[in-house]
């Protein structure tokens, strides 16, 4: 059984966000003396360069409000995002979040630094390029912001933490896996590494969600519609904490994967029955009349596109050995999952790659001890300088 806790809020407040914010930590039986002393992973919902009031980010001040309970409590707040569609710099400016992080002195994550998290049970990925600075942190605050969204229909505290994966490799993730379901497998796959990781003794992940005003329609960028919601929301499990969100939306649970395939693989809950809900009640929060995005969309249509191996070659860069650096241990050929590398044959210093089979998964290239792997472009990345 977990606990989410479920509070009206109806303006961005800073006074009124900390006190819901401290009513939500007792609510679930949250001490935020945890924080005391341990480095804090802040990862609000940065899409891109917009106003903070736009209903596309996390709202500049109820991330104010999270990070200074983290402060006061003793935390070492260090914000870690990487916007799908501009730089975190632009980011920062455009929604006001700079003046917060000046304010408060909290660190932000350097773009440049990447390590790998691996999660030997993932079932479509195992291993994740994310931010460094993610693996030096010792808790999680994950701050999602509701949005409906064309793929993932709604996106809320599991897709939230796909902006722990840098910029680009998003980008061939997303071309990666075009369809629904095995997009929603494989951040279920992210948030499990990152729960598995974080979640170690004693501190762990706790998922706050900024669903004052949310967005409908055509999310999960400007194309969408500020809606307000009046809600904010807390729980240490983020698929429940989903659930109790679009159950509030009034959307139909069933068409989001990253819930019922979340309450599939079981990490803490295994079903709503498991959900208890404190403070308000989703009936009393229900709002009616929540627009949902349409999937069958233009951005979706591209998607099923890229689906196409021609169109993958053209856009996605390709993984190629380099002789001068390998030393032909074959750790890549050990862990591509789609069978695509083989022994160098005769006369040849570098294993073979199979392209046809190749999933651009970029496994081999993350495992090589010896950076031998480099990523060459897709044809078309070449023409237009992607
Ligand atoms: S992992 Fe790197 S060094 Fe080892 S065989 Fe593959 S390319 Fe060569
Ligand atoms: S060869 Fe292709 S499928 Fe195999 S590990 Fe490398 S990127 Fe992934």
């Amino acid at each position: 059984m977990t606990k989410v806790a479920l509070l009206r809020c109806d303006s961005y407040t800073l006074p009124v966000l900390k006190e819901r914010i401290g009513q939500a930590m007792t609510l679930i039986g949250f001490e935020p003396s945890i924080f005391n002393g341990a480095k804090v992973a802040l990862k609000p919902n940065l899409l891109s360069a917009v106003s903070g009031n736009s209903a596309v980010v996390t709202h500049p001040l109820f991330f104010r409000a999270a990070s200074e309970i983290v402060l006061e409590n003793g935390g070492r707040p260090i914000l870690i995002e990487s916007p799908a569609v501009a730089s975190l710099d632009n980011a920062l400016d455009k929604t006001g979040y700079r003046t917060i992080v000046q304010d408060l002195a909290i660190e932000v994550a350097s773009s440049g630094r990447v390590k790998s998290l691996s999660f030997p049970e993932g079932r479509v990925f195992r291993h994740f390029e994310v931010a460094g600075e993610l693996l030096d942190a010792d808790f999680v605050l994950n701050m999602p912001k509701f949005k409906t969204h064309n793929l993932t229909y709604v996106t809320g505290a599991v897709k939230n933490l796909f902006g722990f994966v840098p910029g680009m490799r998003k980008s061939q993730m997303h071309m990666r896996f075009p369809d629904n379901d095995e997009f929603s497998e494989q951040l279920l796959d992210l948030y499990g590494a990152v729960v598995y990781v974080m979640g170690r003794a004693p501190v762990g992940i706790l998922h706050v969600m900024d669903a004052v005003v949310a967005l409908e329609g055509q999310g999960p960028g400007s194309a969408g519609t500020p809606r307000k919601m009046g809600a904010m929301l807390m729980g240490k499990d983020g698929v429940a904490l989903d659930y109790v969100a679009t159950r509030v939306a009034g959307l139909d649970v069933r068409r989001v994967e990253t819930i019922t395939r979340g309450f599939d693989r079981g990490f803490s809950v295994s079903g709503p029955g498991e959900i208890e809900v404190v403070g308000e009640s989703i009936d009393h929060l229900k709002i009616a009349g929540f627009v949902p995005a349409d999937s069958t969309g233009g951005a979706h249509l591209l998607r099923r596109l890229a689906a196409s191996k021609a169109v993958r070659d053209l856009f996605i860069a390709r993984p190629e050995p380099e002789e001068d650096r390998c030393i032909l241990c074959y750790e890549c050929m050990n862990i591509c999952p789609a069978g695509a590398i083989g022994h160098a044959g005769p006369g040849t210093k570098v294993p073979v790659f199979d392209y046809r089979k190749c999933i651009r998964c970029f496994c081999c290239s993350e495992i090589c001890p010896e950076a031998a792997i480099c990523l060459r472009r897709g044809k078309l990345q070449w023409m237009l300088r992607l």
